[in-house]
């Protein structure tokens, strides 16, 4: 099969990883008789200093004519003063825009051979965990209604949290089918004792159980939620949520793993074309060293491979060739190490892609 995919390097590092994550997809390629086309598309800091914004039009029809967006990480301290409408990340808001770019999905997995890097109890990491996190990216609260004014006691500020049922079941089916390709397991996660479009959230999601009766849903209140998180999160498996509980959980979530540098993400809309990123950001501090661990955006084209091209074997030989390194004891250097020399993003790449 044939795919366009727009590639972002970005700012920072986000050039060494995507350099990687390119010849992992020409390994795939290779393997299975596949043909993927990449085209440069300039975003972020690195646009700003050729074009002056972010995100030009014509960077931006690049992605709304690709079958899917891979991106590095943008921003660094050269364009931090810079006005709000200018910056960096800037361009990424403008691409989850413009793509109808919704469902935001974070695994987060803790592989029992990476323990020590946890830092919850020992007896909670030996457990390990998979979870996946399927944030909705927006509504709520980020988006509704918000303004200041003068009220009893002076200057007040206010911001709505607001979600139709046409959000909430498209976020929800989103998790439901990635529940139906795991465990059949959902917990959707909101605040239904205090906020009433938490209570609509609730009747939606198990409304649509009908159509999954196989998935066996379970809420719980989000309080509830970040505290199970460090105290038993091999429980997890799918969880759904709204877009500012998602935003805190799915943090909290990254940081239990040990690395940020391991950590994907997608971003998907109605299409089936969705943008792949690692979670972490430009990590200017390490930027052009070989140092940068690859392996965040390695994963994403795995999860590129899965959910936008429905590639499943392609993706699980990804999967399972990080899966292998690791195993094998390769570690870069922000992985809390096990003795061994840390790899430099060549290196790992190179022996991610010998298992392929
Ligand atoms: P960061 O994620 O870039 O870095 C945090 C720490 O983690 C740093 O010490 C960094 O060296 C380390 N780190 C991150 N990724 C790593 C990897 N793959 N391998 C090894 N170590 C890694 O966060 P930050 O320092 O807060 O932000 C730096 C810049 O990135 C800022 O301009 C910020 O706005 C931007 N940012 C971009 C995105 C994005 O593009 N999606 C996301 C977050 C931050």
């Amino acid at each position: 099969m044939e795919f366009n995919i727009a590639v972002i390097h970005g700012d920072g590092i986000g050039v060494e990883i995507i350099d990687s994550a390119i010849e992992v997809l020409g390994a795939v390629a290779k393997k299975f008789g596949h043909k993927f086309n990449f085209e440069p598309v300039s975003a972020g800091g690195n646009a700003i200093d050729k074009f002056g914004e972010p995100l030009p039009m014509a960077e931006l029809e690049k992605c709304l004519r690709s079958d899917s967006v891979l991106l590095g990480a943008v921003g660094g301290p050269k364009w931090d003063t810079l006005p709000g409408h200018l910056r960096p990340e800037r361009a990424l808001l403008g691409i989850r825009k413009e793509l109808g770019l919704y469902a935001n999905i974070r695994p987060a997995r803790l592989m029992p051979i990476l323990k020590d890097a946890c830092p919850l109890k020992k007896e909670v990491a030996e457990k390990g965990f998979d979870m996946i996190i399927i944030r909705e990216l927006t509504g709520g609260i980020y988006y509704g209604e918000r303004g200041r004014r003068i009220g009893q006691n002076g200057v007040e500020a206010y911001d709505t949290e607001l979600y139709s049922e046409m959000e909430i079941e498209r976020i929800a089916r989103t998790a439901y089918e990635i529940a139906m390709g795991r465990k059949k397991q959902l917990i959707s996660i909101d605040k239904a004792n205090v906020l009433e479009s938490s209570r609509l959230w609730r009747e939606v999601v198990h409304k649509l159980n009908a159509e999954y009766p196989e998935v066996k849903v379970t809420d719980m209140l989000v309080d509830n939620a970040a505290m199970q998180l460090v105290r038993n999160p091999s429980q997890f498996d799918v969880v759904v949520t709204g877009n500012m509980f998602g935003d805190i959980l799915s943090d909290e979530a990254s940081q239990i793993t040990g690395s940020i540098g391991l950590l994907p993400s997608a971003s998907l809309g109605e299409s089936g074309r969705g943008m792949y990123e690692p979670i972490h950001g430009s990590a200017p501090d390490i930027a052009g060293r070989n140092i940068a661990n690859p392996i965040a955006t390695i994963l994403s084209v795995a999860m590129m491979l899965r959910f936008s091209f429905k590639l499943e074997k392609e993706a699980a030989a990804v999967e399972n060739a990080v899966n292998a390194v690791l195993e094998q004891g390769c570690r870069t250097a922000d992985i809390p190490g096990n003795g061994t020399t840390p790899l430099g993003t060549r290196e790992m790449t190179a022996n991610i892609i010998e298992k392929i």
